[in-house]
C-alpha cells in the first residue's frame, strides 16, 4: 500500500510510542521512514529499535519541535538528502505532569502556552515546512484525543490544546487541499504509553472503559496503526480534514 513511498515519522519515544506501531505497520506496507527523535536521549532508543525491526535503510534525524532552527534544519536535511517527501505522522504531545492533575483553572500561563506550543503549533510549524516537498497524494496525520471534546478527568489542558490541534487539523486541509495534499487526525482511545503515565490516575481512566465500549475491548496501537495505514495510502484520497475515532467506538457512548 505504501510502496514508493517516503514517510516522516515524528515521535517515537519507545517501542509502546504509538509513533512506533505506525512505522512498523508502514515499513511491512512498503514505505521508506525517516525518523525524527526529540533529543540525544531518544535517539539511541530509535536507534535500537530501527535496528531490531530490521529498518536499516531509514533515516534519522533531530527534531525538538520547540526549536524553530531544528525545524528549519530538518526541512534542509529532507530536501537535500530525500528530495521528495510523501507524508509525515505528527505523533507528538506534551504538557507539565502537574498540569495534568487537579483543577484546569489552576493552568499556568507558561503551562498552557508550553501544551499548546508542543502539542498544536507544532503541527503547524512542521506542516509549513514540510509541504513544500510534498509530492501531490501526500498524507500529513496527527494523533488525537477525545478529551479535546469532553472533559476527562486530569486531561486538563491537554485536552484544550488537542481541541486547537484538531482546528488546526481542519484549517490546514483546507489550506494544503489545493496542492493535493491531505491532513488527518486519528483520535485514538486511552493506550498506555510514556506520555499516557504523565496524566494522573490514567490506569483509573481505563477501569471501565471496557464494558462501556460497543466492541468490548480497548483499541491498541496496532488498531490506531491500521488506520494511519489507510489514512497514509491512496485508499483515502479522498479524506481530508476529518478527525477518525480508533476507540472501540467509545466516543458514541453516552457515560
Ligand atoms: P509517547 O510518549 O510514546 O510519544 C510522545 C512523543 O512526543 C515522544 O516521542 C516525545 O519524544 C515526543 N515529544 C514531546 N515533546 C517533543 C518536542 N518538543 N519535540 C519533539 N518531540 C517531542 O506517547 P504516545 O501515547 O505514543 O503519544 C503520541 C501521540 O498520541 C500524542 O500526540 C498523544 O497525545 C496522542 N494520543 C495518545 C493516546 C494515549 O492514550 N496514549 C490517546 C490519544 C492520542
Amino acid at each position: 500500500m505504501l510502496s514508493g513511498k517516503k514517510i516522516v515519522v515524528m515521535g517515537v519515544a519507545n517501542k509502546r510510542s504509538i509513533a512506533w506501531a505506525i512505522a512498523r505497520a508502514f515499513h511491512d506496507a512498503g514505505a521508506e521512514l525517516v525518523f525524527t527523535y526529540q533529543n540525544g536521549r531518544f535517539k539511541d532508543k530509535v536507534e535500537k529499535l530501527v535496528g531490531e525491526e530490521d529498518m536499516s535503510g531509514s533515516l534519522l534525524l533531530p527534531c525538538d519541535v520547540s526549536e524553530d532552527a531544528e525545524l528549519d534544519n530538518l526541512a534542509e536535511e529532507l530536501k537535500s538528502r530525500c528530495g521528495r517527501i510523501n507524508g509525515v505522522v505528527h505523533s507528538i504531545a506534551y504538557a507539565n505532569k502537574e498540569e495534568l492533575a487537579g483543577l484546569f483553572a489552576d493552568t499556568s500561563r507558561d503551562g498552557f502556552l508550553l501544551a499548546h506550543n508542543v502539542s498544536a503549533y507544532s503541527l503547524v510549524a512542521v506542516t509549513q515546512r514540510l509541504y513544500p516537498l510534498m509530492e501531490e497524494g501526500s498524507s500529513i496525520i496527527t494523533l488525537t484525543f477525545q478529551g479535546s471534546q469532553r472533559v476527562v478527568p486530569n486531561y486538563n489542558v491537554m485536552g484544550v490544546a488537542k481541541a486547537s490541534l484538531e482546528a488546526s487539523v481542519r484549517y490546514l486541509a483546507a489550506d494544503l487541499g489545493p496542492h493535493g495534499i491531505r491532513v488527518n487526525a486519528i483520535s485514538a482511545g486511552p493506550i498506555k504509553t510514556l506520555s499516557a503515565k504523565g496524566v494522573r490516575n490514567f490506569n483509573r481512566l481505563l477501569d471501565g472503559i471496557e464494558e462501556k465500549t460497543p466492541l468490548r475491548r480497548l483499541a491498541t496501537a496496532d488498531d490506531v496503526a491500521d488506520t494511519a495505514l489507510y489514512l497514509a495510502a491512496d485508499m483515502s484520497r479522498a479524506v481530508t480534514g476529518a478527525i477518525h475515532y480508533v476507540d472501540c467506538g467509545y466516543h458514541i457512548m453516552g457515560t
